[in-house]
Formats: C-alpha cells, structure tokens, sequence
C-alpha cells in the first residue's frame, strides 16, 4: 500500500507511482528542476566570484596591501575624531576632512599606521600647508599629552612588515572602525 505525499512543488497530495518521487506530476517535475538548476549555478557562480577574489588578493604587491592598511587606519581615525574639529586649526567646518599625519609617513614609516599619529584635519591644513605642524603638535599636546608627542617624535625601530602583517592590520583596524560604529549607534 503506497502512501500519499504532498508535493514540494505544489504542496498537493498525490500518490507517487515509483519509489523516491518527490513531485505530483510532469509540470511540478519540470519546475523542481529549473528550480535545483537555478539552485546549481548560483552556486557555481559563487564559487567563480570566490576564485577571482583569490587570484586578485595574489596579485596584490606589498604596496597594494600598504595603500589597504593606510586607508583601513584613516577611515578609523575619521570615526574616532568624528566629534572633533581639525587637530591644527580648530575649525569645525571642512569642505573636506582627511586624516594627517603628524610625523610624516613617508618619513617615518614605523609610524605610518601608528593611530596616535594620525588625526582628523581639515583638507586646508592637510593639503595646503603640509599638515599645519606646529599648530598640529600643539593640538596633539593638549589632546594626547606631552609624553605622547615626545614618544612619537623619538626614535622608532625600522617597520619591516610582510604581507601577512598588513593583511592583519588591515583587519584589526576595519574591525575596530566597526566596533566604533556599533558603539555610536548604541549609544
Ligand atoms: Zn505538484
Ligand atoms: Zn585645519
């Protein structure tokens, strides 16, 4: 005695005529199917999608993955200073804002990345007067305190970072930008 079933297609009863039929009919059977190959090329299409993200990520130079870090720690720093006016000038008011950095990147790389160093200013100061230094380290003093400019200004071991290091800076800081957010829209 065969039992009914309901159909996964149309969620009808039926009773099946072979052993493991899952549909009613014909017309059910041809849906299931364009529905499984759908199912099947997303798939195939996401795995595509993962390749090419790969082969890309390989491609990737240690200078590609310097620029990623760079611009992960500055959206960090524009977040965390976002309550904060230019670190140089004062002013609250920027046609565009940027995250600058004190003691300069180029200059001193082990600091490059370094949150401390890196402030939100306004494009005037950063662009246009080569980061506004001393009106910058006055800024900093009474944010950070003496101690930190002075440890930022001291000397610092030579950064020697591999690809690996900067692929896990670049996390570490999206995350923190992040918990940021999260910690804002929680408040
Ligand atoms: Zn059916
Ligand atoms: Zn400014």
């Amino acid at each position: 005695m065969i039992r009914p079933k309901k159909c996964r297609i149309c969620h009808q009863p039926y009773t099946p005529i072979r052993p493991l039929q899952t549909v009613c009919s014909y017309g059910c059977a041809l849906i299931d199917a364009q529905k499984e190959s759908a199912k099947l090329w997303k798939h195939q299409r996401a795995l595509e999608r993962k390749a090419r993200k790969e082969a890309k990520e390989r491609l990737k130079t240690r200078r590609d993955w310097i620029k990623e870090v760079q611009s992960a720690v500055n959206r960090f720093v524009r977040l965390r200073d976002a309550d904060k006016p230019c670190i140089s000038c004062g002013t609250w008011k920027a046609a565009q804002w940027d995250a600058g950095h004190y003691m300069s990147a180029g200059g001193h790389p082990a600091l490059r990345f370094e949150p401390l160093n890196i402030h939100k200013q306004c494009s005037v100061c950063n662009a246009h007067k080569s980061g506004n230094l001393v009106m910058y380290r006055a800024g900093l003093i009474e944010r950070e305190g003496i101690k930190t400019v002075e440890w930022l200004e001291g000397p610092h071991d030579p950064a020697k970072w591999t690809i690996d290091d900067l692929k896990a800076k670049k996390t570490e800081f999206s995350r923190m930008a992040r918990e940021l957010l999260r910690e804002r829209e929680a408040a």
